[in-house]
């Protein structure tokens, strides 16, 4: 079977002496959309730029769609969009000529149809004919994604693009990544908004200290590490302390609830100390596990 991102015991060290990767192996799938998380420093955009052959790797093999990206570098790189979280534009030319140029250097001569409708998706159109110098900040990252699609890549890597961009071209960001991966494009992402990783991604990566520390299913990842904030607000006429209290679980500082958490696992000590004393609560508020609390519970652990 052929791998969107097959990753080998890859390992890089930079000229300073920075062990940035530290023996990575990593297998993304035809069609997936994945996350890839990790605190500043974690080696994410080192992995990015080795697979999208801007650094040069220390050890181990990347292959995209089965070309390794020593022995078929072209092609690797044809089957690879992406974008660096350093924005760099050439500035000497519009967003319409930069999209252009672009899709030449990938051999495609007639491109306009799917660049205006890049331009079109991405909110760009009306600033087509202007030097990208002109650009705003958000405007130049929309930039950086259309030029990434230009070639319509088989493989769309994206490193932080929602990276100090504004909520509405976030959220039309995200609609437009979802529908590529819907009709076919295979996605991996990195972001600082790990909520936008745990609505989009299927599954996720979070590295730490150049390695790899989990590798799952969101929901199983969630299930796994996550743990679901419980409050139990008791009755007035409950009074006092519960003595019979579950793991996780503590009397609220304020008196009259109990607060703690809950593990996704084994929430069955919690509903059967809820049975025991139904008389004596009033009302039950769960909030559900998030990746960020799993992420910063892994990151902390490593
Ligand atoms: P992330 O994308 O997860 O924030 P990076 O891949 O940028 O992490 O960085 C991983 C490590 O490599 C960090 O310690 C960083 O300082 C170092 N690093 C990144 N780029 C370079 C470089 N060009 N030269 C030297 N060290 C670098």
């Amino acid at each position: 079977m052929i791998h969107a991102l097959e990753i080998q015991h890859l390992t890089k060290s930079y000229d300073s002496g920075v062990k940035a990767l530290t023996d990575i192996n990593l297998t993304i799938e035809d069609g997936e959309l994945f996350a890839i998380l990790g605190p500043n420093g974690a080696g994410k955009s080192t992995l990015i730029n080795i697979a999208a052959q801007v650094v040069r790797k220390s050890g181990g093999r990347v292959s995209i769609f089965g070309c390794d990206i020593d022995r078929q570098p072209q092609q690797a790189k044809m089957l690879l969009g992406y974008t660096p979280q350093d924005i760099a534009l050439d500035m000497f030319f519009s967003v319409r000529e930069i999209l252009r140029n672009h899709s030449g250097y990938y051999g495609l001569r007639h491109n306009d149809a799917w660049i205006n409708e890049l331009l079109e998706r991405l909110g760009l159109a009306e600033h087509a004919d202007k030097n990208s110098r002109e650009l705003s900040g958000g405007m130049k990252r929309r930039l950086t994604v259309a030029k990434a699609l230009a070639h319509k890549p088989k493989l769309l890597i994206l490193d932080e693009p929602t990276a100090g961009v504004d909520v509405e071209l976030r959220h039309a960001l995200w609609v437009f990544v979802r529908e590529l991966h819907a009709t076919g494009t295979t996605v991996i992402l990195t972001t600082h908004y790990i909520e936008e990783a745990q609505d989009l991604a299927g599954r996720v990566a979070i590295m730490n200290h150049g390695r790899v520390v989990a590798c799952e299913e969101t929901e199983k990842l969630l299930a796994d590490f996550g743990s679901r904030q419980v409050r139990v607000k008791l009755t007035e006429a409950a009074g006092g302390a519960m003595v019979d209290l579950p793991e996780g679980l503590r009397m609220g500082e304020q008196g009259g609830e109990v607060i703690g958490e809950l593990s996704t696992k084994g929430s069955r000590p919690f509903f059967e100390w809820m049975a025991r004393h139904s008389e004596r609560i009033e009302d039950l508020q769960i909030e559900e596990a998030r990746l960020e609390d799993v992420f910063l519970q892994l990151t902390r652990a490593s």
